[in-house]
């Protein structure tokens, strides 16, 4: 099968699961998933699987990004902060979708790849950081989406914090990876409403950013 008829087919499968909105089905359809696996893993790009990218962490199924990106309700005008960057797979979905995207990994080999990646598909409305991202980013904040790929015992204060009014935060809350939920809060002028939207199984989000010990963060420092 051509990578254009797995695009394709990985399209018709995300409208089955509920993505129907169509400014995100399309902007996943001009996003090439296979830029941001391992090598080993580019026949199954378009597979609707998370793959491993490393470091223990995974770039999300494509109907997660899918029904996470579509919950958001994303506008062209919008800044948005995703916290998790990862593969830097929704980061790039997101840049087709707004205006600009801070993104956090506390990885930082993961982050140098995924802005590598950003580049090549010159994605240039992207801005990441290496952190802590349960923080969120006080210097540019506040935000009007905010979105976690990564699950959260609870919803972290500093990122409702950092919500514009009128705001929405995506984020999988919950420990045990099997009683996860997808959660949706919406800053209104009176203070925070929350929805839990589907079932969810992330990776969780870790405190702290990670201090590698291998010689490329070695080399570039840590901390
Ligand atoms: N959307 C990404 C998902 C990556 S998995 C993709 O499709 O590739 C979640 C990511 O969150 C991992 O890379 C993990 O390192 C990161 N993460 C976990 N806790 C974090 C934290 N506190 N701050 C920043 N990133 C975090």
């Amino acid at each position: 099968m051509t990578t254009a008829a797995r695009r394709i087919r990985l399209i018709l499968m995300l409208r089955q699961a509920g993505v129907t909105d169509p400014r995100v089905l399309s902007a996943i359809e001009l996003v090439p998933r296979e830029a941001f696996v391992p090598d080993v893993f580019r026949d199954q790009a378009y597979e609707n699987t998370a793959l491993p990218i490393g470091h223990g962490q995974t770039i999300s199924k494509p109907v997660v990004v899918g029904l996470m990106t579509q919950a958001l309700e994303v506008g062209d005008r919008m800044k948005v902060l995703e916290v998790g960057a990862g593969s830097g797979y929704q980061t790039a979905v997101l840049a087709r979708l707004c205006r600009r995207v801070y993104s956090i990994e506390r990885h930082r080999p993961l982050l140098i790849e995924a802005e590598a990646r950003l580049q090549a598909l010159k994605l240039r409305n992207v801005t990441m950081m290496y952190g802590d991202g349960a923080e969120g980013w006080p210097a540019v904040a506040p935000f009007d989406r905010i979105i976690a790929c990564a699950a959260a015992r609870e919803v972290p204060a500093a990122l409702a914090d950092q919500l514009a009014e009128g705001g929405v935060l995506v984020l999988p809350v919950g420990t045990a990876r099997d009683s996860q939920r997808l959660v949706r809060v919406r800053r209104t002028s009176d203070g925070f409403r929350t929805e839990e939207l589907v079932k969810a199984h992330f990776v969780p989000l870790v405190d702290g950013a990670a201090v590698e010990s291998g010689t490329l963060t070695a080399g570039l420092g840590s901390g």
